[in-house]
């Protein structure tokens, strides 16, 4: 029965979403949060006052400052002046042909007849809408009711009241903002700004002033200059011109980015923005939809470098959008967008880290897979039975893999056995041993999930391009009363002995317990084996099929236990490979049988001697002198010295290990493809190994009188080996009949029980001194 793949993956990306949507909804509180309060203003006026010095031009210099400053309040007398006073500064004004005069003046009390009848005749005397005067408002600090001060109507009749009133922002006295006219008493005031800027807008509309229009050039003439005639009236002709008050006596207020500045000020930067266009402002909801948008891709996007990106790009976007914008005299509030942003970042980093510390020693580094002590935490016990999934061959697949490909691998074994785990978590303990519990009581069910994921195995992975062999067998526990880690234990054990017994799964049966845990300490005593001489190398013989005659012999490792007997070394092989041993043991077989074959060639004739190569030793720096030693110290020649490396080893070698094997060619060592069949290289594939033999696995040799399938197999390798340059052995010959067909084949070598069996070195001095030519039956043991 096969389950959706990869569950347990799809429940670490269901959780991640989950942890998504929570921080894209506190990210996005924190950007409505920082609009409604404006928490952020300072930052973003800072960006503004940086963009404006970027952006930053001289006024148009169409409105004109007539300026009651110091030295005007040193000559002709404190502030407010006299009407009389102002009267003839806008005679003069008007007599130097000014397009439009505002007087900066509360004018909506009668002061002497004398004052007022001499302001009334300077207004008069201007055209209608020529002159501007000021209605102002006040409100009230303790009862909030807001007091109008209009023009007094005798000066009304001779000009427009415009609205005066700033917009100052408590904090610091600045001002952002300039309305376009307020509504009194029913009746609309436009604001300065809007009748010397061109441009209308509703009651109490505001709109931000432009301070990249600079200050600094606002042209300035000072009143005292203007009373006494020692300016140039050039500079007004044709202009509007504002006669205000400049002089330190007067309120100043902050413009953003420049000093403290006297408040007519703002009124002519507010029309000096409207004369060149009237500016939009996109309140903060805008760019706060834009930021959803981007912290939507940064946090569901799969890919996170992509997602990433797309953070970084908001971000440069939200900062460098109004740039543009303002050049375009739309205003826009980024600032609550940008806390978005900072927010969904910061939260995914921070959740990023927390987990990590949170799976810190529970998760294996490599593949990120849940450990045992990810295992032991699982409290969901008692469950129904405990799974594990051996892979026999990992070591050796890692071996020969480029580095950095474990986690690949893991991955996509993880993912097959996905496909039957039924949605659980799998964990990882050990290299090649994966856990997973299940819930399932019916033994019958259970089985038929693992022969679907054994029959799933039997196909090739890819890891790093290559097609990957994996091993795999399983092994349960059902026995609910023990712990965890005990039936973790058990279960493994189980998947080992099913490797071991070639079955494909295997329930932990109590009454093999002390077989099994002595098998599995059989690493520890392998060193102390060799010492003590339990270890030793058989010889079979290798015939040449043209002559009968024996060439040489494989040297096999041999483990006789002096309690349990005969180990094979199907057993001890792996286990020397899982712990680092094989390079002692390769090494003692190296020696022994090198040291034998040199002892026949100078008895009897020049004798070839094979060795197994485990892949782990493939790609280690030290095979080429560890070689190079024994043929030395046996004064043996490297030609009759072949090195068997299997197909999946071969076909799998990295850099590192080809280059050993080329080494190895060089120095004149002969290499063998061993198991040749049961991989998924194709002979072409192979050349790029520089093998001189194929070994035809036993498995196609032995069913060759049976199977016409093998028949063709063997036949279409010997042919093509042949056609490469390649000699083939057949490994496994156990009857006449197979020898006779190979020799029919062409075939090179044979190898079985059929011409003799792996035997002490003794047996074979004993077979070799009574060796006839063509007598193919030899003596076994
Ligand atoms: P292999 O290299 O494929 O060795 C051939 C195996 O086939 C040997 O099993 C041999 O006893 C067996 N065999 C030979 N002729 C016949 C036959 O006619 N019929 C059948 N059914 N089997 C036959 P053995 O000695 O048990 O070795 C098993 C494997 O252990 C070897 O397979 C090899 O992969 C590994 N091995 C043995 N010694 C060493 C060693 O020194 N180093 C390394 N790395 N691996 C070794
Ligand atoms: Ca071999
Ligand atoms: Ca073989």
């Amino acid at each position: 029965m096969i389950q959706e793949p990869d569950i347990a993956r799809r429940q670490h990306a269901d959780s991640k979403r989950k942890a998504s949507l929570w921080i894209l909804v506190a990210a996005l509180c924190v950007g409505i949060l920082c609009g409604v309060l404006g928490a952020l203003s300072p930052i973003e006026a800072g960006l503004h006052i940086m963009r404006n010095k970027l952006r930053g031009h001289p006024v148009s210099g169409d409105i004109v400052i007539v300026a009651i400053d110091d030295s005007s309040v040193a000559e002709f007398g404190q502030i407010p002046w006299p009407r009389s006073r102002l009267a003839q500064v806008v005679d003069r004004v008007r007599e130097a042909g000014a397009r439009r005069i505002y007087i900066e003046a509360d004018v909506s009390t009668p002061a002497s007849a004398e004052e007022d009848l001499a302001l009334e005749s300077a207004l008069g005397a201007g055209k209608p809408q020529q002159m501007l005067l000021q209605h102002r408002f006040s409100i009230d600090p303790v009862s909030g009711s807001r007091l109008d001060s209009p023009p007094l109507e005798r000066f009304a009749r001779h000009g427009q009241a415009v609205n005066t009133n700033l917009v100052v922002l408590a904090r610091e006295s600045t001002i952002w903002n300039q309305p376009y006219g307020v509504a009194i008493d029913g009746h609309f005031v436009p604001s300065l700004a809007s009748i010397f800027g061109g441009a209308v807008g509703g009651d109490g509309e505001l709109f931000p002033i432009d301070y990249a229009i600079d200050v600094r050039s606002l042209p300035l003439i000072s009143a005292s200059d203007v009373l006494r005639d020692t300016w140039k009236r050039s500079e007004v002709a044709g202009k509007d011109v504002v006669i205000g008050q400049t002089s330190s006596g007067v309120a100043h207020y902050n413009a953003p980015g420049y000093a403290m500045v006297p408040g007519i000020f703002f009124h002519v930067l507010a029309a000096e923005t409207l004369r060149t266009g009237r500016p939009v402002e996109l309140p903060w909801p805008v760019p706060l939809v834009f930021g959803t948008v981007i912290a939507c891709a940064f946090l569901f996007l799969r890919n996170r470098i992509v997602g990433r990106s797309v953070l970084v790009g908001g971000l440069l976007l939200v900062l460098l959008v109004p740039f543009v914008l303002e050049h375009y005299h739309i205003f826009m509030v980024g600032g609550p967008a940008l806390a978005l942003l900072v927010a969904a970042g910061a939260m995914r980093t921070w959740s990023s880290l927390f987990q990590s510390y949170r799976n810190r020693g529970l998760t294996n580094s490599i593949s990120g897979l849940p450990n045992l002590n990810a295992l032991r935490q699982e409290a969901r016990l008692p469950t129904a039975t405990v799974i594990v999934a051996h892979v026999r061959n990992f070591v050796e697949i890692i071996a020969t893999l480029p580095t950095d490909s474990e986690g690949e691998l893991v991955d996509q074994i993880a993912s097959r056995i996905g496909f039957g785990a039924a949605g659980a978590p799998i964990f990882q303990a050990d290299e090649g041993i994966f856990i997973w519990l299940s819930d399932d009581d019916c033994e019958d069910t259970l089985i038929e999930h693992l022969d679907g994921l054994h029959a799933l195995f039997r196909s090739p992975i890819v890891v790093a391009t290559r097609l990957v062999d994996v091993s795999i067998t399983f092994g349960m526990d059902r026995d609910r009363s023990r712990p965890i880690l005990q039936r973790f234990a058990s279960a493994r054990i189980a998947a080992e002995e099913a490797a071991l017994g070639g079955r494909r799964w295997l329930t932990f049966d109590p009454a093999n317990l002390a077989d099994a845990e002595w098998r599995i300490s059989l690493l520890g005593r392998l060193d102390q084996a060799i010492e003590n001489g339990e270890i030793w190398v058989a010889y079979q013989p290798k015939l040449d099929l043209a002559t009968g005659r024996i060439v040489g012999a494989e040297g096999l490792a041999r483990w006789t236990h002096p309690e349990k007997g005969e180990i094979s070394p199907n057993q001890f092989i792996p286990a020397a490979e899982q712990s680092e041993r094989i390079e002692t043991l390769t090494r003692f077989v190296l020696d022994a049988a090198v040291g034998a074959a040199a002892a026949i060639t100078k008895r009897h004739r020049p004798f070839g001697i094979a060795v197994n190569l485990s892949a782990r030793l493939l790609g280690r720096p030290d095979l080429m002198p560890m070689v190079q030693s024994v043929l030395a110290k046996h004064r043996f020649p490297p030609t009759l010295l072949t090195l068997e490396v299997t197909e999946t080893a071969a076909m799998a070698s990295p850099e590192a290990s080809l280059e050993n094997l080329q080494a190895l060619a060089m120095l004149g060592v002969q290499l063998s493809i061993d198991d040749y069949g049961t991989g998924f290289s194709t002979l072409e594939y192979l050349r790029k190994v520089p093998a001189v033999e194929i070994k035809i696995d036993r498995s196609f040799i032995s069913m060759l009188d049976k199977s016409q399938n093998d028949r063709i197999m063997v036949n279409s390798t010997i042919q093509l080996a042949h056609s490469l340059g390649r000699k083939t052995v057949a490994e496994g010959v156990e009857n006449a009949a197979t020898y006779d067909e190979l020799s029919r084949m062409g075939c090179d070598f044979v190898q079985g029980y059929y011409t003799g069996r792996p035997m002490p070195l003794t047996a074979l001095f004993t077979i070799l001194n009574e060796e006839k030519p063509g007598s193919r039956l030899l003596t076994s043991c």
